[in-house]
């Protein structure tokens, strides 16, 4: 095989690799691209090689560096991929096209009143506490059904769920839970895989990968 020009191009390779294997077409797969603590200049070069979808982990640092690049690039699809404070809800819907960390039903409310005031109805993934770790953001299993039901009721985009597994274990079991319980509440889009394990996610149906540090390199 050809030695891959980039990063960016030697993580599409492996997105295609893992679509064909699970007889999946690759563009049925978004690459969102996590540039969390990368500055300007960094971020460049994929816009230069046609890298569209990005994602942030903070309200703040994404205001703080976005705005200008996407006077540039007006197609840049912003997506947010961390914890969200219901007092950022009004910053985040104004900011980002995506939100991956929907949660918890006081956020639903925040969202849905800046959604109303702003005029701009913002696709949410609900997150999925998977592993039922004690300090990770993401919903109970057990409270899904519910938390879902209030973000159709409040007129909220549904994207999907997404999930974040348990460190330094194996994540497939985690992945094949979460499509489970999408296809069990009837939700089509599985945010999950980063990095270390985005083919694995695509074999077992993830629809958007989020990938930071295979494309920009570690972080600092
Ligand atoms: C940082 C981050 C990623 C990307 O992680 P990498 O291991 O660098 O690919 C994906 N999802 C979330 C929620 C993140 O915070």
């Amino acid at each position: 095989m050809d030695q891959p020009a980039s990063p960016l191009q030697a993580v599409r390779a492996r997105i295609a690799h893992a679509a064909t294997i699970a007889g999946r077409e690759p563009q049925a797969i978004e690459l969102v691209a996590i540039a969390k603590t990368h500055p300007a200049e960094a971020i460049l070069p994929l816009l230069a090689e046609g890298q569209r979808v990005f994602g942030e982990n903070r309200v703040q640092e994404a205001e703080a560096k976005w705005p200008a690049l996407r006077e540039a690039h007006p197609d840049v699809v912003l997506h947010l991929v961390g914890q969200l404070q219901s007092n950022k809800a009004e910053d985040a819907v104004a900011l980002f096209d995506c939100i991956h960390a929907l949660d918890r039903p006081s956020l639903v409310s925040a969202l849905a009143k800046a959604m109303d005031k702003l005029g701009r109805r913002v696709p949410c993934f609900v997150q999925v506490n998977i592993g039922a770790e004690e300090q990770k953001g993401g919903c109970p299993i057990a409270d899904l059904p519910a938390l879902l039901a209030e973000v159709r009721s409040a007129d909220i985009p549904l994207a999907g769920l997404m999930c974040v597994p348990p460190a330094g274990i194996e994540a497939a079991p985690f992945f094949a839970l979460l499509a489970k319980l999408a296809a069990d509440n009837g939700v089509s889009g599985l945010s999950m895989g980063m990095s270390e394990d985005f083919e694995t996610a695509i074999m077992l149906g993830a629809t958007h990968v989020r990938v930071g540090s295979a494309l920009f390199g570690a972080r600092g």
